[in-house]
Protein backbone atom coordinates (compact mmCIF):
# COMPACT_ATOMS: atom_id res chain seq x y z
CA UNK A 1 0.00 0.00 0.00
CA UNK A 2 0.60 3.44 0.13
CA UNK A 3 1.39 6.52 2.40
CA UNK A 4 1.71 9.46 0.12
CA UNK A 5 1.27 12.63 2.50
CA UNK A 6 4.02 12.95 5.29
CA UNK A 7 5.84 15.65 7.07
CA UNK A 8 9.49 15.98 8.36
CA UNK A 9 12.11 18.36 9.75
CA UNK A 10 12.05 20.39 6.67
CA UNK A 11 8.58 21.60 7.98
CA UNK A 12 6.48 20.69 10.81
CA UNK A 13 7.33 17.42 10.90
CA UNK A 14 9.57 15.64 13.91
CA UNK A 15 11.73 13.17 11.97
CA UNK A 16 14.11 13.22 9.14
CA UNK A 17 13.42 11.94 5.79
CA UNK A 18 15.04 8.49 6.66
CA UNK A 19 12.60 7.91 9.18
CA UNK A 20 9.45 7.92 7.96
CA UNK A 21 10.82 5.94 4.65
CA UNK A 22 12.05 3.53 7.71
CA UNK A 23 8.72 3.41 9.02
CA UNK A 24 7.13 3.11 5.80
CA UNK A 25 8.96 0.00 5.24
CA UNK A 26 8.54 -1.66 8.44
CA UNK A 27 4.78 -1.05 7.84
CA UNK A 28 4.93 -3.07 4.53
CA UNK A 29 3.85 0.05 2.50
CA UNK A 30 5.07 -0.20 -1.32
CA UNK A 31 5.24 3.23 -1.71
CA UNK A 32 6.14 6.25 0.60
CA UNK A 33 5.87 10.07 -0.42
CA UNK A 34 7.46 13.23 1.55
CA UNK A 35 5.54 15.92 1.21
CA UNK A 36 6.64 19.08 3.46
CA UNK A 37 4.92 22.15 3.55
CA UNK A 38 5.79 24.48 0.40
CA UNK A 39 5.89 27.38 2.76
CA UNK A 40 8.83 26.11 4.72
CA UNK A 41 11.33 25.81 1.73
CA UNK A 42 14.01 28.26 0.19
CA UNK A 43 15.47 27.85 -3.37
CA UNK A 44 18.99 25.79 -1.07
CA UNK A 45 16.77 24.34 1.28
CA UNK A 46 14.63 23.06 -1.49
CA UNK A 47 17.04 21.72 -3.10
CA UNK A 48 18.83 20.09 0.36
CA UNK A 49 15.07 18.17 0.32
CA UNK A 50 15.28 17.17 -2.73
CA UNK A 51 18.71 15.66 -2.97
CA UNK A 52 17.82 13.88 0.80
CA UNK A 53 14.83 11.96 -0.77
CA UNK A 54 16.97 10.88 -3.82
CA UNK A 55 19.44 9.42 -1.21
CA UNK A 56 16.34 7.80 0.43
CA UNK A 57 14.84 6.45 -3.06
CA UNK A 58 18.58 5.26 -3.78
CA UNK A 59 19.07 3.36 -0.92
CA UNK A 60 15.34 1.78 0.12
CA UNK A 61 13.66 -0.85 -0.90
CA UNK A 62 10.45 0.76 -1.64
CA UNK A 63 9.04 3.30 -3.36
CA UNK A 64 9.92 6.89 -2.33
CA UNK A 65 8.64 9.75 -3.99
CA UNK A 66 9.58 13.40 -3.69
CA UNK A 67 6.25 15.39 -2.97
CA UNK A 68 5.36 18.47 -1.52
CA UNK A 69 2.12 20.20 0.22
CA UNK A 70 1.64 23.37 -1.49
CA UNK A 71 -1.52 26.34 0.04
CA UNK A 72 -4.13 27.07 -1.87
CA UNK A 73 -4.65 30.75 -1.70
CA UNK A 74 -6.98 33.29 -2.68
CA UNK A 75 -4.90 33.48 -6.40
CA UNK A 76 -4.51 29.96 -6.44
CA UNK A 77 -1.96 27.32 -5.31
CA UNK A 78 1.69 29.15 -4.32
CA UNK A 79 3.46 25.91 -6.38
CA UNK A 80 6.35 27.52 -8.97
CA UNK A 81 7.11 25.45 -12.13
CA UNK A 82 10.96 25.68 -10.99
CA UNK A 83 9.46 23.81 -7.60
CA UNK A 84 6.71 21.35 -9.43
CA UNK A 85 9.23 20.40 -12.67
CA UNK A 86 11.51 18.45 -9.69
CA UNK A 87 9.37 17.21 -7.81
CA UNK A 88 7.26 13.43 -7.93
CA UNK A 89 3.80 14.88 -7.27
CA UNK A 90 2.26 17.98 -6.01
CA UNK A 91 -0.64 18.34 -3.28
CA UNK A 92 -2.62 21.42 -2.96
CA UNK A 93 -4.73 22.05 0.44
CA UNK A 94 -7.03 24.42 1.52
CA UNK A 95 -4.96 25.76 5.05
CA UNK A 96 -7.03 29.06 5.22
CA UNK A 97 -9.77 29.59 8.21
CA UNK A 98 -13.05 31.22 6.60
CA UNK A 99 -15.23 31.04 9.49
CA UNK A 100 -19.18 30.05 9.20
CA UNK A 101 -20.54 30.01 5.66
CA UNK A 102 -17.16 29.82 4.00
CA UNK A 103 -17.46 26.65 2.61
CA UNK A 104 -18.88 28.46 -0.93
CA UNK A 105 -15.21 30.38 -0.61
CA UNK A 106 -13.64 27.02 0.16
CA UNK A 107 -15.04 25.10 -3.11
CA UNK A 108 -14.38 28.02 -4.80
CA UNK A 109 -10.59 28.00 -3.99
CA UNK A 110 -10.39 23.97 -4.61
CA UNK A 111 -11.66 24.74 -8.26
CA UNK A 112 -8.65 27.20 -8.22
CA UNK A 113 -5.96 24.39 -7.12
CA UNK A 114 -7.67 21.88 -9.96
CA UNK A 115 -7.19 23.68 -13.03
CA UNK A 116 -3.50 24.64 -11.74
CA UNK A 117 -1.04 22.52 -14.43
CA UNK A 118 1.35 22.16 -11.39
CA UNK A 119 -1.33 20.47 -9.18
CA UNK A 120 -1.76 16.71 -8.49
CA UNK A 121 -3.63 15.65 -5.60
CA UNK A 122 -6.27 18.20 -3.43
CA UNK A 123 -5.29 17.26 0.15
CA UNK A 124 -8.00 16.33 2.83
CA UNK A 125 -10.83 17.99 0.78
CA UNK A 126 -13.81 19.29 3.34
CA UNK A 127 -11.91 18.79 6.62
CA UNK A 128 -13.01 22.18 7.96
CA UNK A 129 -16.62 21.78 6.52
CA UNK A 130 -17.74 20.90 10.22
CA UNK A 131 -16.44 24.58 11.16
CA UNK A 132 -17.13 26.53 8.06
CA UNK A 133 -20.35 24.98 6.59
CA UNK A 134 -21.14 22.46 4.19
CA UNK A 135 -21.34 23.25 0.19
CA UNK A 136 -24.18 22.40 -1.55
CA UNK A 137 -24.75 19.64 -3.42
CA UNK A 138 -24.43 21.32 -6.59
CA UNK A 139 -20.77 22.61 -5.62
CA UNK A 140 -19.56 19.06 -4.94
CA UNK A 141 -20.75 17.92 -7.80
CA UNK A 142 -18.43 20.78 -9.94
CA UNK A 143 -15.81 19.83 -7.91
CA UNK A 144 -16.19 16.15 -8.97
CA UNK A 145 -16.84 17.23 -12.72
CA UNK A 146 -13.48 19.44 -12.78
CA UNK A 147 -11.24 17.17 -11.26
CA UNK A 148 -12.35 14.44 -14.16
CA UNK A 149 -11.78 16.95 -16.50
CA UNK A 150 -8.60 18.11 -15.41
CA UNK A 151 -7.52 14.57 -14.26
CA UNK A 152 -6.52 15.70 -10.84
CA UNK A 153 -6.98 13.09 -7.66
CA UNK A 154 -8.15 13.63 -4.10
CA UNK A 155 -6.67 12.07 -1.26
CA UNK A 156 -8.42 10.07 1.36
CA UNK A 157 -6.87 11.24 4.87
CA UNK A 158 -6.75 9.24 7.59
CA UNK A 159 -5.84 12.47 9.72
CA UNK A 160 -8.82 14.57 9.29
CA UNK A 161 -10.99 11.19 8.23
CA UNK A 162 -12.11 12.89 4.87
CA UNK A 163 -13.58 12.54 2.29
CA UNK A 164 -17.00 10.90 3.03
CA UNK A 165 -17.92 7.86 1.13
CA UNK A 166 -20.18 8.97 -0.97
CA UNK A 167 -17.87 11.31 -2.57
CA UNK A 168 -15.10 8.68 -2.57
CA UNK A 169 -17.14 6.48 -4.33
CA UNK A 170 -18.27 9.30 -6.51
CA UNK A 171 -14.69 9.25 -7.89
CA UNK A 172 -14.30 5.74 -8.21
CA UNK A 173 -17.49 5.82 -10.50
CA UNK A 174 -16.22 9.15 -12.68
CA UNK A 175 -12.46 7.29 -12.67
CA UNK A 176 -11.03 10.21 -10.03
CA UNK A 177 -7.65 8.73 -8.57
CA UNK A 178 -7.23 8.55 -5.10
CA UNK A 179 -4.53 8.62 -3.16
CA UNK A 180 -3.38 7.14 0.46
CA UNK A 181 -2.95 9.22 3.13
CA UNK A 182 -1.87 10.12 6.91
CA UNK A 183 -0.38 13.39 6.78
CA UNK A 184 1.81 12.06 9.71
CA UNK A 185 4.14 14.64 11.61
CA UNK A 186 5.94 11.61 13.42
CA UNK A 187 7.40 9.15 11.84
CA UNK A 188 6.26 6.75 14.05
CA UNK A 189 2.67 7.70 11.97
CA UNK A 190 4.04 6.98 8.84
CA UNK A 191 1.59 4.00 7.38
CA UNK A 192 -0.98 4.17 9.64
CA UNK A 193 -3.65 4.72 6.75
CA UNK A 194 -6.26 1.78 7.95
CA UNK A 195 -8.96 4.41 7.80
CA UNK A 196 -8.36 5.30 4.38
CA UNK A 197 -7.95 1.93 3.39
CA UNK A 198 -11.22 0.98 4.63
CA UNK A 199 -13.05 4.11 3.37
CA UNK A 200 -11.45 2.99 -0.22
CA UNK A 201 -12.36 -0.61 0.19
CA UNK A 202 -15.85 0.21 1.50
CA UNK A 203 -16.15 2.14 -2.01
CA UNK A 204 -15.35 -0.45 -3.84
CA UNK A 205 -12.33 0.61 -5.57
CA UNK A 206 -9.57 -1.25 -6.93
CA UNK A 207 -5.36 -0.86 -7.23
CA UNK A 208 -6.39 1.09 -10.81
CA UNK A 209 -8.33 3.54 -8.50
CA UNK A 210 -5.29 4.84 -7.11
CA UNK A 211 -2.58 7.17 -8.14
CA UNK A 212 1.05 5.75 -8.96
CA UNK A 213 -0.72 2.02 -9.12
CA UNK A 214 2.16 0.81 -11.40
CA UNK A 215 4.59 0.81 -8.54
CA UNK A 216 1.53 -1.39 -6.03
ZN1 LIG B 1 -2.65 20.26 5.16
ZN1 LIG C 1 0.01 17.93 5.65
Amino acid sequence: MMDLHTHTIYSDGIGMVRDNVAWAEKRGLKIVGISDHIHYFTPSKFSAYINEIRIAKEESDIVVLAGIEANILENGPDITDEFRKRLDYVIASVHEWFGRDGAHMYIEYVKRAIMDDNVDIIGHFGNSFPWIGYPTEEEIREVLELAEAYGKAFEISSRYKVPDLEFIKECIRRGIKLSLATDAHRPEDVGKISWSLKMFEKAGGSKEDLVFSEYL
